[in-house]
């Protein structure tokens, strides 16, 4: 098989043939294209389907949803062929366009945001310190895969500015509230799935169906605000706190690019309910690394998640919930059993307490105006990095 592209790929590129991940971006001339990251360029499938090189109708549209509500055969024949393109037929570089020049922009639509708490060591870690070692993890943690709605209108790309929220809350030692800016600003490690194919109302996706709907999956970064969540948790969740803003990758990497990169999850004890068990090689392998400014403060990996993304998706549509093309599942907090592949500063920190120490000096107990948070994501093969690109974002005053 020969595995060479015309396009020249740098070896350090995290967009090797083997990933073709999926984004969508504006051309100097202010039209949105969708295509395919390989190296350094972006293969432009708008242009190639309106020459009729693609004999596809998915993507003269400014988002990927049409393509992704086409369903799993449809998506890996597309892969087939962008390969061929890519890879036994004559180069055409007049459908590359540099991704130097173009403005990625959001690769979906997206219509619902659910976000997940699938690491057994956030749970835990935050529930320690909010309810102490005895009662970290709620009755319900390790039967279910708990979730909250979030907010799909202020899911933006990487490279946005992340405005430092501005709400209540109430200082430890006082018995009132205040209003005003943050003063613990946080981001947390996750990936989100997007959904490809969808559900009819009433209709739930068995496990063993599950990853069929899942399309592909993106870095997420859920910046969020702790002394607002503290005092407005209570009783229904996460509100303002979280939906403030929500960065995504711009690249879309599909599952069928991950499937060298298989694992088994964490055992889990007790066994799942009938319709959360599975087995095999439930997740994937995939490294990843946070940033604040110049300095890694965090190495993790996503294969450490308690439920799986099969698990996830069987019990969001149990009820009959519908899924739809363009949904985001997020997976929550992606910790590790180590102190430094925890997913958020405040476990890093634990609560502010244990300052980091960055490479120029300075502390850090939450984030301050002007700082930049960059998470990547990669898969290691043999000879070659299967990359997800970066989400990162800077935190700008209110
Ligand atoms: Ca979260």
């Amino acid at each position: 098989m020969t595995t060479k592209s015309w396009v020249s790929i740098p070896l350090d590129s995290p967009f090797p043939l083997q990933n073709l991940p999926y984004g969508a971006f504006r051309l100097p001339s202010g039209e949105v294209h969708l295509g395919v990251a390989i190296g350094e360029e972006i293969l432009d499938l708008s242009a190639l389907e309106s020459a009729g090189v693609l004999a596809s109708n998915y993507f003269g549209e400014p988002t990927l949803n049409r393509f992704l509500a086409a369903g799993r055969q449809i998506w890996s024949s597309t892969r087939q062929r962008l390969r061929q393109l890519l890879v036994d037929e004559p180069p055409r570089p007049e459908f590359l366009v540099r991704q130097s020049e173009v403005q990625l922009l959001l690769p979906v639509q997206v219509g619902d945001y659910t976000d997940f708490y699938s690491s057994r060591e956030h749970a835990t870690n935050v529930g320690t310190m909010l309810r102490g070692p005895e009662n970290a993890l709620m009755p319900n943690w390790l039967y279910l895969p708990v979730a909250y709605h979030g907010r799909a209108s202020s899911v933006v790309v990487s490279g946005t500015d992340i405005h430092r929220p501005i709400g209540q809350s109430r200082p430890e030692n006082s018995s009132e509230p205040i209003f005003g800016p943050s003063k613990s600003l946080d981001f947390e490690l996750e990936m989100g799935a997007i959904v490809g194919v969808g559900n009819p109302l009433g209709q739930p996706i068995p496990i063993d169906r599950a990853e069929e709907h899942l399309f592909g999956l993106v870095l997420v970064n859920d910046w969020s605000a702790r002394d607002i969540q503290a005092w407005e948790y209570q009783p229904l969740g996460p509100f303002l706190a979280k939906n403030f803003a929500t960065s995504i990758s711009p690249w879309v990497v599909p599952l069928e690019a991950l499937e060298p990169f298989r694992c088994p999850g964490p055992k889990q004890d007790p066994q799942p309910l009938p319709y959360l068990r599975q087995q095999g090689n439930t997740t994937f392998d995939i490294h990843l690394e946070v940033r604040l400014n110049d300095t890694v403060i965090c190495r993790s990996n996503f294969r450490h998640l308690y439920w799986s993304l099969r698990q996830q998706v069987a019990h969001h549509t149990s009820n009959g919930c519908p899924l739809r093309p363009g949904d985001l599942l997020a997976s929550g907090t992606i910790s590790g059993p180590t102190p430094d592949s925890y997913g958020c500063l405040l476990e890093l920190t634990w609560r502010g307490t244990k300052p980091l120490t960055l490479a120029d000096g300075q502390l850090r107990r939450f984030l301050e105006n002007g700082d930049r948070v960059t998470m990547t994501a990669w898969c290691q093969g043999e000879g070659f990095r299967l990359g997800f690109g970066e989400v990162t974002g800077v935190v700008v005053g209110s």
